[in-house]
């Protein structure tokens, strides 16, 4: 059974759903900037356009893992995890799919990262469908434009919600007196996007341009910033660091940090060398670790086609530019 909401209900709805959970909605911040934040009565904002997903409350940009303290007996190790029963409303179909890439990683392929699957497993997703392309997103090309993977999926339709419950989870926090019953056809979430990447083979193509003058070239803009993979709902490399405290009794810990391949010091290892020294090493490694490499090890592409790097890179350096430009020189090449 489907139901509606009505645009006016819905904080109440969250406003109700606060008192059992940490509910966390998109909404504007002081700058005017839109961020996932904690539900406290603000303006819900429902654009499309956004920088930010709700990545953080799944892999923050810094989290404590676990703290030790040496004992008689040895050290004692007690891991820290987040099981704060959380709702996230507003999440779009793009970032449900990244979710599902880093499930893939850190919940099936590296066994159970706890940190990441106790947040995972407490909180709630009531994704909000896109009626409207974002400027640079690509979902259609990646066939991310759905959401997936989520309790509760809302369609704005008018001046109200068309609400499908998609668990028995999602079901339960359904408040019967303001989500009425219909038997409607559910509104059509078909959008648009200006941009658009050529995906047949895509994960082969583009790796054999690992060659191609185009990373170069492309490079020469690139400050490595590090913007993109900040803004990015499926990157997650990450670096650890210890803070210690000494003396009897006394407890240090180990925090985890995210990271960014864009920078040289991300690919130092001990003696100082260097990985990936050079800039248009490090952009194709960004590149190929999202259509390439991913998909290669987990058959599944490590980009949603969000476009946030896209809209966020201060010289326009675009991936689909350069995956389009890359695969049309490899199959010209072929000919
Ligand atoms: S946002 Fe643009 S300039 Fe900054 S590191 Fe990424 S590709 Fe380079
Ligand atoms: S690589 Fe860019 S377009 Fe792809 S998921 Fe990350 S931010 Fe979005």
């Amino acid at each position: 059974m489907n139901y509606v909401l009505s645009k006016e209900d819905l904080a109440p709805f969250l406003a109700q759903l606060s008192k059992r959970f940490q509910v966390i909605v998109p909404a504007k911040n002081d700058s005017g900037i839109v961020t996932f934040q904690e539900f406290s009565g603000q303006e819900v904002c429902l654009e499309t356009e956004r920088l930010s997903s709700p990545k953080k409350f799944f892999r923050p940009a810094k989290e404590k893992i676990f703290s030790f303290a040496k004992k008689k007996e040895g050290y004692e190790v007690k891991p820290v995890f987040d099981k704060t029963k959380r709702v996230i409303f507003g999440i779009r179909p793009c970032d449900t799919h990244a979710l599902q890439a880093l499930d893939e990683l850190f919940i099936r392929y590296y066994g159970l990262d706890q940190f990441y699957s106790s947040r995972r497993k407490n909180t709630l997703l009531i994704a909000l469908q896109c009626t409207k392309a974002c400027e640079n997103g690509f979902c259609q090309s990646m066939g991310t434009s759905q959401a997936v993977g989520a309790d509760i999926v809302f369609t704005e339709r008018g001046d109200e919600f068309f609400v499908r419950p998609e668990t028995e989870a999602g079901r339960a926090i359904l408040d019967r007196k303001l989500f009425k019953q219909t038997g409607d056809a559910e509104p059509s979430s078909k959008i648009s996007c200006k941009v658009s990447l050529e995906t047949h083979n895509l994960a082969e193509n583009i790796y054999r341009g690992f060659e191609s003058p185009v990373w170069k070239q492309e490079a020469e803009r690139c400050l490595s910033c590090t913007s993109c993979t900040q803004v990015c709902p499926t990157c997650y490399c990450y670096t650890t660091d210890d803070e210690f405290e000494f003396g009897s009794g006394s407890k240090s810990s180990r925090f985890r940090f995210l990271d960014s391949c864009q920078l040289k010091r991300f690919t130092t290892v001990a003696g100082n060398h260097m990985f990936r020294a050079s800039r248009s090493s490090r952009l194709r490694q960004f590149v190929l670790h999202k259509f390439s490499y991913y998909q290669e090890n987990h058959g599944m592409q490590l980009c949603v086609g969000c476009g946030r790097c896209i809209s966020v890179c201060p010289t326009k350096i675009s991936l689909v530019e350069i995956a389009n430009s890359i695969q049309k020189q490899v199959l010209e090449g072929a000919k």
